[in-house]
């Protein structure tokens, strides 16, 4: 199977924007099982700011563009650096690929970064992709990195995309806020009441909410691939979410059951 995961900054990095060493641990380590049980693994990684927040000590998320660009900056080689010596440990070796929203728009230059990323799955080696996010403004680039894994995901045409989040799926109601809230397993149709229960996001270091998490799910439906959302938390959750096991909430693009909209 060919997955795309993506990682989001508050599975990455404690509120501090300091790394989250235990969690990073932990997927990077079932990542490289994935890989070592035959699985092309492809990682789009959040954190550049969050982590560049921490490194260079800044109070919070910054606002202006360049002091987030240049958090960024700071906060990829940190990510990065991370990600090889983990990785490394399994014997597994990363590459990173930074995009702009015209890589991805231009048809040539699509073309590169599919040549590029193909050949880098058959070197065996751990794509690691963000947004440049150093060169990237947000009125000009993607934005953010559930719509990024998203356009990844079909470039590379994978055959599954897992967003690793702070939250368990998609509920009924905002869990944090509500205690009778239910999460719904899976989801056949993005139906309007679908779209109603995108609620907020869940932390001030992340980018993306519901609202991305569901325009990610569009396109993975629109060319046919399943989308997961899960619980970052719990990295070992993406074994039963790669043999098809419900956990968190499955977005069918594969088989495409009915109309249904939500199957519980
Ligand atoms: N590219 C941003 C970063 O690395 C994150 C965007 C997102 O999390 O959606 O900080």
């Amino acid at each position: 199977m060919r997955i795309v995961i993506k990682v989001g900054t508050s599975t990455l990095a404690h509120a501090s924007g300091r790394l989250n060493i235990r969690q990073v641990e932990h997927l990077c380590k079932v990542l490289s099982d994935l890989k070592n049980a035959g699985h092309e693994v492809i990682l789009v990684s959040s954190g550049a700011i969050g982590m560049g927040v921490g490194k260079l000590l800044l109070p919070q998320r910054p606002t202006d563009v360049p002091t987030k660009q240049a958090a960024a900056a700071v906060g990829q080689c940190e990510l990065m650096y991370i990600y090889d010596k983990l990785f490394s440990e399994y014997n597994h070796t990363v590459a990173q690929i930074l995009l702009t929203e015209g890589d991805v728009d231009n048809d040539e230059r699509r073309q590169n970064f599919q040549n590029t990323l193909y050949r880098l799955l058959e070197l065996q080696a751990l794509p690691i992709i963000n947004e440049n996010d150093t060169v990237a403004t947000e009125e000009f680039g993607v934005g953010d990195n559930d719509t990024l894994s998203a356009i990844v995901a079909r470039c590379a045409g994978a055959d599954l995309l897992v967003l690793l989040s702070d939250i368990d799926g998609l509920y009924t109601s905002d869990p944090r806020r509500d205690s009778s809230a239910r999460l719904i397993s899976f989801v056949a149709a993005l139906t309007p009441e679908i779209y109603a229960l995108a609620g907020d996001k869940g932390s001030d270091l992340a980018v993306g909410g519901m609202s991305t998490k569901l325009r990610a799910a569009k396109t993975a439906m629109d060319n046919g691939f399943d989308m997961v959302i899960s619980n970052g938390a719990r990295p070992e959750d993406l074994y039963d979410i790669v043999d098809g096991k419900p956990v968190g909430t499955r977005f069918i693009g594969k088989t495409g059951l009915s109309s249904a909209g939500i199957c519980e």
